[in-house]
């Protein structure tokens, strides 16, 4: 469609981050920028940074760079890790094998356990592979807590279960970046060395902000590591973190959006945001069962709250589907990623998001399917409508 034409009303972004950012974000990122050098700057940054702590659940220091996540992987890894260090990690999916490899561009050595892109990660493959490693040459233990080229989740908590059951030291760093403020995660309790999240996903904000949270055990080992690096270091940006200062120019009105979006976050309350995206979820795949297609999740424990896969029926290609759905619709769906692309879209659940955009988007994607000439059942929407009925809001889903 030609960028002249007109389309009116919304575009519906139903991708899975970035996702759609609340008018009362941008407005708060509509303010002048002030000097990140002067004696207000610490205000935000402070307040920020404490709000951020609740929302990750921990009381250690959460690091903001002004970066995509990608640079938040790497940052993960040079602080903690020395070049030639052994890693283990596991392809969940798309988002799984490119932290791999960042590692392996980092010069880490990285024993990446296959999958099937259906499933989160195998515990037992977990223990076995740790309690294997009698010399502990491991250093780190990779994962992706919402795969979202999949949307599927893996065992955050049961992974620190399986790395203490057999008794290993390595260093446990999870990527939350889509399931940080969609499903719960607990950096503490669930004794996690470093979280890597990103802005654009269930924090509702535009991209342009990672994060680092960082643990005792984590900093500990940032002092050991001989990693050549600059930009991302913690140490300097710890010292001017606890004056309310960053060592470089900060995104200043990100973290104004940030502030924000914390407090939206807050007034809703966390466990109601869990909620809110865990019936979303629901309400799709009730709509994915009466369309008659398949999810790309095969395990009914690990359904991702923040978006859905959906694989087409053989023969049939999805961004074909996606692009009719764009043309006609306005709305963006998730393509499928690497080894899955063409084969699956994903429905985006995720951030700023409630009972009318979730049947919009499902109605959007029904029009398509029978415009694209894809096999399926109609009733897909009055499924989920009958779902959401069923499940109101503030019960659980
Ligand atoms: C979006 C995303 C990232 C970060 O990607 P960037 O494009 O670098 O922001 C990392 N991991 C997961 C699971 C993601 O969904």
């Amino acid at each position: 469609m030609s960028k002249s034409v007109y389309q009116p009303g919304r575009h519906f972004l139903q991708i899975p981050g970035p996702s759609n950012v609340p008018d009362r974000v941008l407005r708060a990122m509509a303010q002048p920028v002030i000097d990140h050098r002067g004696p207000e700057f610490p205000l935000l940054a402070n307040r920020v940074q404490e709000k951020l702590r609740q929302v990750f659940k921990t009381r250690q220091p959460v690091i903001i760079y002004p970066a995509s996540g990608t640079g938040g992987w790497e940052s993960s890894l040079l602080n903690t890790l020395s070049p030639g260090d052994k890693v283990l990690a596991f392809e969940t999916g798309h988002f799984a094998t490119l932290w791999k490899n960042v590692a392996v561009k980092l010069g880490l050595d990285v024993d990446f356990v296959g999958g099937d892109w259906r499933h989160g990660v195998d515990l037992d493959a977990v223990e076995a592979k740790l309690k294997a490693d009698s010399g502990k040459a491991i250093k780190a233990v990779c994962a992706v807590h919402t795969e979202t080229s999949t949307g599927i989740n893996s065992d955050i908590k049961g992974i620190r279960k399986a790395i203490d059951a057999a008794g290993h030291p390595a260093l446990y760093m999870v990527d939350a970046v889509s399931s940080l403020a969609c499903s719960d995660f607990r950096f503490d309790e669930w004794g996690v060395d470093v979280c890597v999240s990103a802005s654009q996903k269930g924090l509702m904000l535009p991209p342009g902000l990672c994060f680092n949270a960082v643990s005792e055990k984590a900093l500990a080992a940032s002092k050991e590591s001989i990693a050549h690096h600059s930009y991302w270091r913690w140490d300097e940006m710890l010292a001017n973190n606890a004056r309310g200062y960053f060592p470089y120019t900060p995104a200043t009105n990100l973290l104004y959006g940030l502030d924000e979006a914390l407090d939206m976050l807050a007034e809703e309350g966390l466990d109601n945001v869990f909620a809110r995206h865990r019936r979303f979820a629901g309400a799709t795949r009730a709509a994915l069962d009466a369309w008659n297609l398949e999810n790309l999740c095969l395990d009914d424990t690990s359904y991702s709250n923040s978006t859905t896969a959906v694989l087409m029926p053989e023969g049939h290609d999805a961004d074909a589907l996606r692009g009719i759905i764009l043309d006609t619709f306005n709305m963006s769906l998730g393509t499928g990623l690497g080894k899955v692309k063409g084969k699956v879209f994903r429905i985006g659940h995720i951030g700023d998001f409630n009972d009318l955009s979730l049947v919009g988007t499902l109605g959007g994607v029904e029009m398509g399917l029978a415009l694209a000439g894809v096999p399926h059942k109609k009733g897909g929407v009055r499924a989920a409508m009958d779902f959401l009925e069923g499940n109101e809001k503030g019960k659980k889903g």
